[in-house]
């Protein structure tokens, strides 16, 4: 020991020692420092770096918020039931591609944890009224009054493939062949359950945000309407179509990831009107990738991490990049009417950019999982501050905007114009009508005078220059054919700002309103916001174009129901509410009249469930046509069963998963699941016989990254069994394939 009084001493070999310590500690330094700097030049770092060069990452920041996130499927009935989005009759389901889910978010304040904002995306055609009201029922009940219709968002995804049936307003209600109770309980319990996940998973988090450009992914489809806005307007667009993706990426305080939610503006139209099999499509797929990406060893619709694409002003956009052609001649329909020579309107379709719509739905969906990779990847703008909503229940027929000083205008009741029986090129009507029809025909005027009554002078008036084939706001039987009271509403956290529109805006309607309640925010006191569209949010209320494309009466135009001031009324109405965030002064806010729920019974014109049947000699999964014994990786295994309607499997809204594809494990005779039936390399078709027979087809896509071995599908059914003249069961039973071999290409 060193005293004050004794002389320090060492020996040579203490010295030796010492000067060997100090060596090997600045050799360590050096070596640690060249590593820290290599791993950081390729953009990784380790743990043991970090306490000698703290780093700027997530484990050394704070906690902004609480966060929560949740998946839950919301499937519904897969058969029988008409698909929501195109109103083609013939399309109802004959089975399964993928689930469908609903991914719930939660943000909450820290210091004040009933301070929250929900936003839900849910793979589904739209949220409707009847929809919202129902599970902001189930969530008042669960958790009083926690969330609210002011804090709560509930946006549909737009896949046109989803299960149709869970709405009051008698148009859609004649459209989807009723109420379909199945259906509506499954998006209800769906919707609540993810939220029910997220609220029981929420932990200190941070939130980011980033937002760049997807190419080669959508085109308008109406660019003749968007033409009609002013000159000076689109200069300063470089697109007639939003490219922008807006990102947020949600991580725990320790950097665990937990989720993101995207808005981007495209139509998921990729599946077009003669799919038959439920599923996300595009942007359902791009959930798909991020999600499989993130809880790798899953299956598919398993694992924490959630990644929603949630829609936006997507009214004019298609994801059919390669246009619209004739498909009886092959020439382009790219013309205002969107009309072929031969055929007329219904012969003018847009594809691409796939083989087919299961390639473009592909394509498309892994163009916008990439874009939101690199953004989620590099998203380092952290969002703070504080959590705030404003919500109002707006008479949509009965609003007076002041458009300046001098000049104020109303809105109108609902009516749909021609144009909307002609469809559009992503999915066409029926008959001789057209896109950009500003007048009406003697014909349907005569025959819609006789069966549903013909519009009031004032309605027609209002509606001009649209020639109004439904007057839907006169139409009042068995109940209302559209709403009347809408939800506008506006939530924010820290600087972005969520603006949640009940209905398909346009492109540059979309614009417009971005722009005003960003300006609203700046002029308050409240510079810097970053605004984005979540669409289809909480009643559907059809599309909102500009009063320029209002003009041109192409599809979108048509179906703007409130009339040529529409845009211009939920521009004052989104201005409200930003003032009354930024002002502080929500709670000012009237709520406006509640809306109505009908007493509507479950009337359906979806056939009843009958007894099934397996045909003689044969019973529930027997196999009617096998699998090959072998199969090259890029080939289809596919295998026929006797089987069962599938709406006996979800007949209460339930979950259920149909079909396995299985690996012997290499150890034992053990078999694996691998696969099931939300993946998109899985297609279940259900094919209805007569006297109550039907046949099962499971295809597995064999993907390119397969393992080698053996497999086998499975399949789930239930079987109905009548057991009195009133009664019946659902019996579970189950199927499977011959073992076949998986080899090399
Ligand atoms: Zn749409």
């Amino acid at each position: 020991m060193c005293g004050k009084r004794s002389k320090c001493s060492f020996s040579r070999l203490e010295v030796i020692l010492i000067v060997f310590l100090v060596l090997m500690m600045a050799v360590t330094v050096v070596l640690l420092t060249l590593h820290f700097l290599s791993e950081e030049s390729h953009g990784k770092c380790l743990s043991t770096n970090i306490l000698l060069f703290p780093l700027p990452d997530a484990t050394n920041e704070r906690a902004n918020y609480l966060l929560g996130v949740g998946r839950a499927d919301c499937t519904g009935p897969v058969a029988e039931i008409p698909l929501m989005g195109y109103a083609n009759p013939k399309q109802v389901g004959r089975g399964l591609l993928t689930h469908l889910y609903s991914r719930a978010f939660i943000v909450a304040d820290l210091d004040d944890d009933s301070r929250r904002i929900v936003f839900v995306s849910a793979d589904i055609g739209m949220v409707s009224q009847r929809l919202r009201l129902e599970v902001l029922e189930k969530l008042r009940s669960k958790y009083g009054a926690l969330y609210r219709q002011d804090n709560v968002i509930l946006s549909g995804t737009h896949t046109h493939s989803g299960p149709g049936g869970y709405f009051q307003y008698t148009l859609f209600w004649v459209t989807s062949k009723g109420l379909i109770r199945p259906t509506l309980n499954a998006l209800v319990n769906g919707i609540v359950k993810s939220i029910a996940i997220a609220h029981q998973n929420m932990r200190r988090g941070r939130l980011f945000v980033n937002r760049g450009t997807v190419e080669n992914s959508q085109i308008n489809r109406s660019p003749f309407s968007y033409l009609e806005n002013p000159a000076s307007e689109r200069s300063r667009y470089s697109s007639n179509t939003d490219k922008e993706m807006v990102l947020l990426k949600m991580v725990e305080e320790d950097g665990q990831e937990l989720g993101l939610i995207s808005w981007f503006a495209v139509h998921p139209v990729s599946m077009n009107n003669s799919n038959h099999l439920v599923n996300s499509d595009n942007v359902g797929y791009a959930s798909y990738l991020f999600e499989r990406e993130k809880n790798k060893g899953m299956l598919p619709g398993e694992g924490p991490f959630v990644a929603a694409f949630a829609s936006s002003n997507l009214g004019d956009v298609s994801p059919n990049t390669r246009g619209p052609f004739c498909s009886n001649t092959g020439e382009s329909c790219n013309n205002p009417q969107s009309t072929c020579p031969v055929g007329g309107a219904t012969m003018c379709m847009a594809r691409g950019p796939g083989g087919d719509m299961f390639d473009s739905t592909r394509i498309i969906g892994q163009n916008i999982y990439l874009k939101a990779r690199e953004l989620y990847d590099q998203a380092a703008q952290e969002i703070t501050g504080g959590l705030s909503s404003a919500h109002q229940w707006v008479n949509m027929s009965d609003v007076w905007v002041e458009l300046n000083a001098t000049h104020t205008v109303k809105t109108c009741k609902p009516a749909l114009g021609y144009s909307f029986a002609a469809g559009t090129i992503d999915g066409v009507g029926a008959f001789n009508f057209t896109q950009g029809a500003v007048e009406g025909d003697p014909f349907w005027d005569g025959i819609r005078d006789q069966l549903l009554g013909e519009p009031s002078n004032r309605t027609k008036a209002c509606h001009a220059p649209k020639p109004i084939l439904f007057s839907t706001g006169e139409m009042t039987r068995p109940h209302p054919w559209h709403p009347d009271v809408v939800d506008v509403q506006l939530a924010t956290i820290g600087s972005l700002a969520i603006v949640a529109v009940p209905g398909e805006f346009t492109t540059m309607s979309g614009r417009r309103l971005r722009e005003a309640v960003k300006k609203e925010f700046d002029s308050h006191g409240t510079p810097g916001m970053e605004v984005v569209i979540a669409g289809l949010c909480n009643v559907y209320t059809h599309y909102i174009t500009t009063y320029e494309e209002y003009q041109a009466q192409r599809y979108e135009a048509a179906s703007t129901i409130y009339g040529p001031h529409t845009l211009s009324a939920y521009i004052q109405l989104f201005r409200g509410l930003a003032r009354a965030l930024a002002t502080h002064t929500a709670q000012d806010l009237p709520p406006g009249p509640e809306p109505p729920i009908f007493n509507i019974g479950n009337l359906t014109l979806v056939p009843p469930l009958v007894a099934d049947r397996a045909p003689p000699s044969k019973a529930f999964g027997d196999v009617l046509r096998e699998v090959r014994r072998q199969y090259r990786v890029g080939e289809v295994a596919e295998v026929t069963f006797v089987g069962a309607n599938p709406r006996n499997s979800a007949e209460n809204g339930t979950e259920h998963n149909f079909l396995t594809v299985e690996r012997r494990t290499s150890t034992s005779e053990d078999w694996q699941v691998v696969q099931n039936d939300a993946s998109w390399d899985t297609r279940f078709y259900w094919s209805k016989g007569i006297f109550g027979q039907s046949k099962v087809t499971i295809e597995w896509h064999i993907p390119q990254d397969t393992e080698l071995g053996v497999y086998r599908i499975r399949y789930f059914g239930h079987y109905r069994k009548k057991l009195s003249i009133s009664k019946a069961v659902s019996v579970p039973f189950e199927g499977t394939s011959s073992a076949f071999e998986v080899t090399a290409l």
